[in-house]
């Protein structure tokens, strides 16, 4: 991997995507861009469900075909789910080179409590580069602290940092394949 590039989907602020760019630049020590928006995932939306589809999201990056060595990494504010779940945070290609990232339910509001910027600031990264870590082929961890951790619930996401453990740092590589990890 030599850079992300990050693709709002719907609007995201652009203070958020700059924070995150920064934060994945630092992280990873590759540059990141963010592209222009993309219209609200309205083709992932289940009416049903009230929710979208990550899956859906993430076929329609692959179609983009980004190089290999860099990795897209999709961003939205709408609540994404799988049908074998409540919900995701995000969800990625196992060794393929793009990830989703919903901010959704990072937010300290979506459990009325008051807004903490900073903490959500976090969360996103957390969850950021923990999709793309499953694209450098890592799956979950069970080093808590490790970001590779996984994460059921928001409480989960605020027990690990947003560093790859010892392990985890020297496993990850970039071999292509097309499974899916959440
Ligand atoms: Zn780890
Ligand atoms: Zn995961």
């Amino acid at each position: 991997m030599n850079q992300v590039q990050l693709l709002p989907f719907g609007s995201v602020p652009a203070e958020l995507l700059a924070e995150l760019r920064d934060g994945l630049s630092r992280e990873f020590s590759v540059r990141c861009d963010v592209l222009p928006p993309e219209p609200e995932p309205r083709f992932a939306f289940n009416i049903t469900r009230q929710q979208y589809l990550s899956t859906e999201i993430l076929a329609r990056m692959v179609k983009r075909n980004a190089p290999a060595a860099v990795r897209l990494l999709g961003v939205t504010l709408v609540d994404l789910y799988i049908p074998i779940l409540t919900f995701v945070f995000g969800e990625a290609q196992l060794r393929g080179n793009c990830a989703l990232v919903s901010a959704h339910r990072l937010r300290q509001e979506f459990y009325g409590l008051p807004t903490d910027a900073l903490l959500f600031r976090e969360r996103l990264l957390k969850e950021a580069v923990h999709e793309l870590g499953h694209t450098l082929t890592l799956s979950h961890c069970e080093d808590f602290e490790c970001v590779m951790a996984p994460s059921h619930g928001v409480e989960w996401v605020d027990l690990k940092t947003s560093k790859f453990c010892r392990s985890c740092r020297s496993h990850a590589h970039m071999q292509k394949t097309s499974e899916a990890a959440f």
